[in-house]
């Protein structure tokens, strides 16, 4: 048996909403990773299970690896298909926001979905919501989205009605929101639930191989020239840092996804607690955080990168160059040595 994480009056509301309700648009954050996409499409088939007209969007590309996700190609991108998505939005009865927790995090669909008549719900598991849902599940100590999905489902009593491809969507968001159940992974909870995604028939070896060996060999070479120039290791704060310039993807035929996941790297060198990295874009330079422990990477991000996340993993974007944002990150780690060095 599960623990009730979820307050029964938002079960309740969202079960009578639901019976009032036919037409849902499903809304997950930019860059959408596993469990934008694992906690979307996982509510997606449960509601058309529950003959709801349903479309997910979200508000540009996801990476290559996530499209063999059973829904995938239904999905909208509001980049793409700007006024099929604005009807759709504005026809919806009900909008469900997904893994994010507030309308900058969806960029342009933001204003939309702010003007839309239709009742909104969060399911997210960031911290500190903003106030735009009349219902919100927000559940921080939760590691995925995607295991909210499963709860709320399980909730509102409809676990024998979840199908293979629905269960297969959120196993893959719990899978890539806690590295493989590597982090933020030791509530025992997850694993019965594991075991009930199994139960609907879901081969979780495969997805972990659809997930992270499907990599093209660019992408291999790129991590071997980050690993033997481009990483950069603070012994005396227990930090690390990877950068890459637009240059340098060029160099190495980058597409969108590749880099992902090599923010984590450094964090398997044994002294090293925090890990960052920097992306160069077309307009700015993309950062990732990630910790270990109790070090707050999201209140770094949010202080300096104007970003925002969890504890253990966040993200922010910086507007200027590369040494610049080095400068900068360089700066937060003499004020942050003191927590990086205690208690190591
Ligand atoms: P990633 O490093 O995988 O892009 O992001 C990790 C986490 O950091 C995301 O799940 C999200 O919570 C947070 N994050 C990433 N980028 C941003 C950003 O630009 N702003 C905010 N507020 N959070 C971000
Ligand atoms: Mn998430």
């Amino acid at each position: 048996m599960l623990t009730k994480i979820i307050d029964q009056a938002n079960i309740d509301l969202f079960g009578e909403w639901l019976k009032e309700t036919e037409k849902v648009v499903i809304v997950s954050h930019t860059s959408p990773d596993g469990d934008a996409m694992g906690s979307s499409l996982g509510l997606y088939h449960f509601l058309i299970s529950q003959k709801k007209t349903v479309n997910v969007i979200v508000p540009n590309a996801f990476p290559e690896f996530l499209k063999w996700m059973p829904g995938a190609k239904d999905i909208t991108l509001y980049n793409h298909d700007k006024e099929k998505a604005d009807k759709l939005v504005a026809d919806a009865d009900m909008i469900c926001c997904l893994d994010f927790n507030g309308l900058k995090r969806i960029d342009d669909l933001g204003l939309v979905v702010k003007e839309a008549k239709a009742r909104k719900v969060m399911v997210d598991h960031h911290p500190f919501p903003d106030d735009f849902c009349s219902i919100v599940m927000s559940h921080p100590e939760i590691s995925s989205t995607s295991e909210l999905v499963f709860r709320l489902i399980c909730r509102l009593g409809y676990f024998d009605e979840m199908t293979k491809e629905g269960a297969e969507c959120i196993y893959t968001g719990m899978m890539t929101d806690t590295g493989s159940f590597t982090y933020n992974s030791n509530s025992q909870e997850i694993y019965y639930i594991i075991s009930q995604l199994i139960s609907k028939g879901i081969d979780k070896d495969d997805i972990n191989r659809n997930v992270y060996n499907t990599y093209s060999e660019c992408r291999l070479r790129l991590m071997g020239y980050v690993l033997h120039s481009k990483m950069k290791v603070y012994p005396e704060s227990h930090s690390a840092m990877i950068w890459l310039t637009q240059e340098e993807l060029k160099n190495f035929n980058y597409v969108k996804g590749d880099a992902e996941g090599f923010v984590n790297i450094p964090l398997s060198i044994k002294e090293v607690k925090f890990s960052a990295f920097f992306r160069e874009d077309t307009n700015m330079i993309k950062v990732s955080l990630r910790s270990v422990g109790e070090f707050p990477c999201n209140k770094f991000a949010s202080e300096y990168f104007n970003g925002g996340g969890h504890l253990n993993a966040s993200g922010g974007e910086f507007y200027g160059t590369m040494q610049e944002a080095i400068d900068t990150f360089e700066k937060g780690l003499k004020k942050y040595e003191p927590l990086l060095t205690a208690n190591n």
